[in-house]
């Protein structure tokens, strides 16, 4: 830090992305990226015209996109922010929402406690079950905001919409924030989209990073109540109002316009997730029952950290945590068939040695 770091920062402790190692070719299962390429509407509309208007502006409004998403999920484009990355609508939220403090589970998102650090916004940090899942109701009747990933991460583990929707009505002077990062593979019916025109107190947060392969554009939005929306949008003009790029925008309403590539992208990984869970349960694993491109998996006959560094040895990369209490897991992100099942053998091979 240098003489120079403004002293209300002092403490923060940055949130650490997973590894994008530069150094050879790995197998990547340690960041929820997608296997599949963007639709290919997208590879056609990034090209040298895209690129020669790169000169102007971005559209603030983000029309296109707005109408894109609207036309997808049921709303108006009022009822719609869209943000550089969920990560930016979650920091917004956090600036907008967070006045009074902000719950959150203790197993999540890492980026939460780090949202709320940044803002002087105090935590008040809710312990899952033992069985890792959320109980909905250590977040009734709170008098604060809070932000529940559903699914969560790296858990894997979904609520149901029962149980969002008594969060939301235990709390109608707070903004209940649901992270949907990975709603996409979870069972049909479980996004809490549909409620946000029951609740103006429910703000849902998705993004292009997973399910739809555009990790690296950069783009995520919030879907809520307009007078919500409002709010993020006033956090946004005193930030900075051109904040998704005219490239990755045009990227973005290619990929929402194919459905038909998108389904397919999300019914193979759901595919390949049933058969790497049951390969690795026959290797003796506990998986978790995921609802999301990643799996979240411990062995009874090596310790998640020995696992994941003679994984990185043999060239394959997954997460792992060194929080005690998930440290015997490691999280694998669902990649092609074919890199799943090297996977597989890779561990057959690390046990058997
Ligand atoms: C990946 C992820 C995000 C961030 O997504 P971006 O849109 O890439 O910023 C947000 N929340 C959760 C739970 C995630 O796993």
């Amino acid at each position: 830090m240098s003489q120079f770091f403004n002293s209300f920062y002092r403490d923060l402790d940055p949130y650490t992305p997973g590894e994008q190692p530069q150094d050879k070719k790995y197998i990547k299962l340690n960041t929820n990226e997608s296997p599949f390429p963007p639709a290919p509407g997208v590879l056609d509309i990034v090209n040298r015209k895209e690129a020669a208007d790169l000169r102007l502006y971005s559209d603030p409004e983000l029309k296109p996109l707005k109408a894109a998403l609207a036309e997808t999920y049921g709303v108006t484009p009022q009822e719609i922010f869209v943000g550089n990355g969920s990560d930016e609508c979650l920091n917004f939220a956090f600036m907008a929402f967070g006045g009074d403090g902000m719950a959150y589970p203790d197993i999540s998102y890492g980026f939460y406690k780090v949202f709320a650090a940044l803002h002087h916004i105090s935590s008040d940090i809710k312990p899952l079950n033992a069985d890792f899942t959320i109980d909905p109701s250590a977040y009734f009747s709170i008098h604060k905001s809070l932000v529940i990933a559903n699914p969560n991460a790296p858990t894997g583990l979904c609520l149901s919409l029962e149980q969002i929707r008594r969060i939301v009505e235990q709390n109608p002077d707070h903004v209940v924030i649901i992270d949907e990062a990975y709603i996409d593979f979870a069972e049909p019916g479980s996004s809490a989209v549909p409620l946000t025109g029951e609740y103006d107190n429910l703000l849902v947060i998705q993004t292009f990073s997973k399910s739809r392969s555009l990790a690296g554009a950069r783009v995520g939005f919030a879907i809520g109540n307009k007078e919500l929306i409002r709010d993020l949008e006033t956090i946004k003009y005193s930030t900075n109002p051109y904040n998704v790029n005219r490239i990755s925008m045009a990227a973005a309403v290619e990929a929402v316009k194919d459905t038909a590539y998108f389904s397919e992208c999300c019914q193979e990984i759901i595919r390949t997730r049933k058969y790497t869970t049951d390969a690795l349960e026959a290797l003796g694993f506990t998986v978790l029952k995921s609802q999301t491109n990643f799996l979240f998996a411990r062995s009874c006959d090596i310790t998640g950290k020995a696992l994941y560094q003679s994984l990185k040895e043999r060239g394959i990369l997954v997460r792992h945590f060194d929080d005690p209490a998930i440290t015997e897991y490691n999280r694998i992100s669902i990649g092609t068939r074919e890199e799943m099942e090297t996977l597989i053998r890779t561990i057959q091979e690390i046990l058997s040695a």
